[in-house]
């Protein structure tokens, strides 16, 4: 069965779309086959691998994924490209259940063609954010090593424990992942450790340093392991995908 990996935190700029890119690409590289799955209304991860937003998204029109999907410069990666119309959808009060429901039911159907689902979410715990959590099999949380690194995260994982609850409870906790982690500042390793001893294990060993050419790969429509193969940020992310790949 594939692994379905929701990547969330309801704040934004904490290195969900980079990591989404990023993990998807080198996990593609590992001989992976991998979809990335853009589910923010703001599209970053997919102009990040280079292509474009689409008009109408399946999942609002409840039409087969498979027609939907783009292959990506990468072998073995094809992107569910974001669309702008989900703006919309994230302001309904109503409907989780049904757009969670259909966005499972697709990715089941879709999985047999996949080792990896990644699903980036929008910086929310909105009706986008609950369909993806309810269609996964783990979460991936990034937390930016900055002062109010645990604020709201309580909110997070009241949703994340009522998810697991309902159903039939595949989701799990996949792993937390220190971003932007910046070695200089003390600051960076006391949320080090209060991140680590308030969730132990499944914090990953694997930091992402603050690196310029993590910043600048999109830009260029390339993950980092193409833009600056020799740089802090690729030989991260490449340790980040050995471990999510050992976890399995
Ligand atoms: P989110 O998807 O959670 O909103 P992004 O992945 O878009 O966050 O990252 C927010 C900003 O920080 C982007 O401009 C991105 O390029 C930059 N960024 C992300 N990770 C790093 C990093 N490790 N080093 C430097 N800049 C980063
Ligand atoms: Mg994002």
């Amino acid at each position: 069965m594939a692994r379905i990996i929701c990547i969330a935190n309801q704040k934004g700029g904490v290195g969900k779309t980079t990591t989404a890119v990023n993990l998807s690409v080198a996990l593609a590289r590992a001989g992976e086959r991998t979809l990335l799955v853009d589910l923010d209304p703001q599209c970053n991860a997919t102009s990040g691998v280079g292509l474009q937003p689409a008009n109408n998204h399946p999942l609002l029109l409840n039409a087969p994924l498979r027609d939907s999907l783009l292959a990506t410069q990468w072998q073995n990666l094809d992107l569910l490209p974001g669309s702008r119309s989900f703006v919309d959808v994230d302001r309904l009060e109503r409907g989780s259940e049904s757009h969670a429901k259909v966005l499972r039911q697709h990715l089941d159907v879709s999985m047999a063609s996949f080792d990896y689902v990644l699903i980036d979410c929008p910086p929310s715990l909105g009706q986008l954010t609950q369909a993806a959590l309810s269609a996964s099999t783990e979460v991936l949380m990034p937390i930016q090593c900055e002062f109010y690194a645990m604020e709201g995260l309580t909110q997070m994982i009241h949703v994340i424990r009522t998810i697991m609850q309902q159903g039939d409870g595949r989701l799990t906790f996949g792993g937390i992942l220190l971003t932007m982690y910046d070695p200089t500042l003390e600051l960076t390793h006391e949320v080090d450790a209060e991140v680590r001893e308030f969730f132990g294990d499944i914090v990953f060993d694997t930091v992402i340093p603050r690196d310029v050419s993590v910043s600048e790969a999109p830009s260029h429509g390339l993950s980092v392991m193409d833009y600056a193969p020799r740089s802090r940020g690729c030989r991260a992310y490449l340790e980040l995908c050995m471990e999510v790949l050992e976890r399995d």
